[in-house]
């Protein structure tokens, strides 16, 4: 039922609820689409908190935040301006592999997004714990906070990350809240079940954090970051790497200058037998194996005591110290999620020898919460019962900064794009680490929280991090979040690597005494026969400034030009080989299923798969395809059946 107060009170065309890292990229999406947006949030005083890690990135998590840079999103911005440490993982590994990952100051990080938002055209932020959604009909007009005043909106996104019915807990010790610290948001719970929404509940934890006055740094092996420049944004800016001058806390004896920036080591330490016999002799009061904890956590993200009791057998587990910012003294522990009792969680902590003396600032705690299974969203992560309501982030039962703030950004734009009146956005599985997730999302059966990862991405070498811009920056422009200047440099980028390409292609390189010399300066084998650039430059040992010096080009290439002709060239039998597969899954993956098609009178159908596939509604053939429980028989008898109805 519509509830007015009689005061009319703010009408706006997009009102986004909570401010984590899928509430932010939502509010700046839509107000930068021109939209009249609030963000309204429980607590500013903690906009784009890292609950957990104070780390934005990593496998496949850096793909993600690549993207969201390519298409007009701000997290690889806020990392980049704000890490402590960067690192470019797996580079001994293929290139759909490599992942950047950034150490931020967690401080650092809250206050340029919550100074970015407050300084945002068309945004406007506000406090306030939203208690119940408005509808009117089937389409969403508001929502109403706890102290009964309303607002009104065309669309509404809500990211409510934890806080949904969220119960924090430590050994037998239990609190309503949403992170340590904060309340929960206990009513919207009733009003989301009232409107329909089918609720599940999930879990996650977080690892004490310790303090680095009390840590013997001597007895760790250093982790330094990247000696050469990296960054998360494709147009980062190098002046403003904020903060950068900020002098370290003497508790941190090392630091690393690098010749493009200062930088802060991470710490590795190892658990011993004494740790794990800690655990062990402790399970019963471990509120994950007593029972006390009913909702399920993230398989790769388990916490100590879960992996002690997994892994029985191996003897230690590593453990990364990772200061929190240039000036705390406070260090997390990557690795010891825990909800073991206080005493337990000293006792452990002490256990390792680094660590005889270290004093705990904050427990490790679990956190239980309300999530909306993702199978009631569209593909645009609009919910299907209710119109104009969008979901985004925890709530649909992801887990990580970067998977909240993908969902978030393509919320936002969708609620933008529906205020419009325009088609929304929705990235193929071809196309974005993006498109994996969110239709990962809406076709499969969740029982765990999801979190993003390599192997979820079957075109992964066309996915790489690398070329994200390439991939979604024409999209950005499409929709009006990205301005033209920088469309047409990645345009111009695109059509430098395809001269490049071509110009490799048709030039041949002779086998002369000139050609020799330089081959044997890179310690490679003279030639004997006239070789085709391109085909030689595929050979494992030659790289690019072999060619650049044979060959030069006319004009001068940027290195990204560089790297995507080397890759393009070197894999180029992979790409194409995956290039083949999308074409002939897009021929069936795109074959439409009318909404109103009926499953359950397809008796040919598996009773399993009819069932599946009237609780998923697939929008596709593909979309049927990879819901759990459909196998290709059913793709047959299901192709057959949308065929006979087309004629
Ligand atoms: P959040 O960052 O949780 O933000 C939600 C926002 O919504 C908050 O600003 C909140 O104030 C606001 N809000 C909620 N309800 C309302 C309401 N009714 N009205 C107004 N505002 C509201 N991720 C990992 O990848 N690995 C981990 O190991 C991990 N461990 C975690 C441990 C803990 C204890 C917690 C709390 C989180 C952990 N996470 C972990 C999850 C990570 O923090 C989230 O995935 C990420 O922050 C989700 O982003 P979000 O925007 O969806 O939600």
């Amino acid at each position: 039922m519509l509830l007015k107060t009689k005061i009319q009170h703010r009408q706006y065309d997009v009102i986004v609820i909570g401010g984590g890292h899928a509430g932010v990229e939502a509010a700046l999406a839509a107000s930068g689409l021109g939209m009249q947006t609030l963000l309204l949030t429980t607590h500013l005083d903690t906009i784009a908190w890292m609950s957990c890690n104070p780390s934005v990135g990593g496998s496949a998590k850096g793909h993600l935040v690549r993207e969201i840079d390519a298409l007009g999103g701000w997290m690889g911005k806020f990392a980049d301006r704000t890490a402590i440490q960067i690192r470019m993982l797996n580079e001994s590994k293929g290139p759909a592999v490599h992942a950047l990952r950034v150490q931020s100051d967690k401080k650092r990080y809250a206050e340029l997004v919550h100074h970015t938002l407050e300084n945002a055209p068309n945004l406007h932020v506000k406090q306030g714990l939203v208690d119940a959604l408005l509808i009117d009909g089937d389409h969403i007009c508001g929502v109403q906070t706890s102290t009964q005043f309303c607002y009104f909106a065309k669309t509404v996104v809500l990211t409510t990350g934890t806080f949904l019915g969220g119960r924090l807990i430590i050994g037998n010790n239990i609190t309503e809240g949403g992170r340590a610290g904060e309340r929960a948001a206990i009513k919207l719970s009733d009003s989301l079940t009232k409107l329909g929404f089918e609720l599940g509940r999930l879990k996650t934890g977080t690892p004490p954090r310790i303090d680095a006055r009390t840590i013997d740094f001597s007895q760790t092996i250093h982790q330094f970051g990247s000696d050469v420049p990296l960054y998360f944004s494709f147009e980062p800016d190098k002046k403003h790497a904020r903060w950068l001058d900020e002098p370290l806390h003497p508790a941190y004896l090392v630091k690393q200058q690098t010749e493009w920036r200062r930088q802060m080591p991470c710490y590795l330490v190892y658990s011993t037998e004494e740790t794990h016999e800690i655990v062990r002799n402790n399970l019963d009061r471990s509120p994950m194996f007593s029972g006390m904890i009913e909702g399920i956590g993230p398989r790769y993200c388990p916490s100590f005591e879960d992996k002690i009791v997994r892994f029985a057998d191996k003897p230690h587990h590593q453990l990364f110290l990772e200061p929190e910012g240039w000036q705390t003294i406070e260090v997390y522990i990557q690795g010891y999620n825990t909800s073991m009792p206080e005493d337990v969680q000293w006792d452990m902590v002490q256990s390792i020898p680094a660590l005889r003396n270290a004093e705990i600032i904050r427990a490790g705690y679990a956190v239980e919460y309300d999530y909306v299974p993702p199978h009631q969203l569209h593909a645009w992560l609009e919910t299907k019962n209710i119109k104009g309501l969008f979901h985004a982030g925890q709530i649909n039962g992801t887990t990580g900064y970067e998977e909240a703030a993908a969902q978030g950004l393509m919320a936002g734009i969708n609620a933008a794009l529906k205020v419009q009146g325009k088609s929304p956005l929705i990235l193929k599985r071809d196309e974005a680490y993006i498109g994996v997730l969110i239709d990962d999302l809406v076709t499969q059966e969740h029982t765990e929280p999801y979190r993003q990862m390599t192997s979820r991405a079957e075109y992964r070498l066309l996915l790489r991090q690398d070329n994200a811009d390439l991939r979604l920056t024409p999209h950005g422009y499409a929709i009006g979040l990205i301005g033209h200047e920088r469309f047409e440099r990645v345009q111009k980028k695109q059509s430098a690597i395809m001269a490049e390409l071509n110009r490799l292609a048709h030039t041949t390189i002779s086998p002369n005494d000139k050609t020799n010399t330089i081959l044997s300066r890179f310690g490679l084998p003279s030639l004997n026969d006239g070789v085709n650039a391109k085909k030689y430059l595929r050979r494992p040992q030659v790289t690019y400034q072999v060619l650049a010096e044979l060959i030069p080009a006319t004009e001068l290439l940027s290195d990204e030009v560089i790297k995507q002709v080397s890759i393009e060239t070197k894999f180029e039998g992979y790409i194409a080989k995956q290039l083949d597969q999308v074409e002939r899954i897009k021929r069936l993956e795109s074959m439409p299923i009318p909404a109103d098609f009926d499953h359950e009178a397809i008796t040919a159908l598996r009773l399993e798969a009819r069932q599946k596939l009237s609780h998923f509604r697939p929008a596709t053939l593909g979309q049927a395809g990879r819901i759990a429980g459909v196998n290709p028989a059913d793709i047959s008898v299901l192709l057959v059946h949308l065929k006979r109805r087309e004629h």
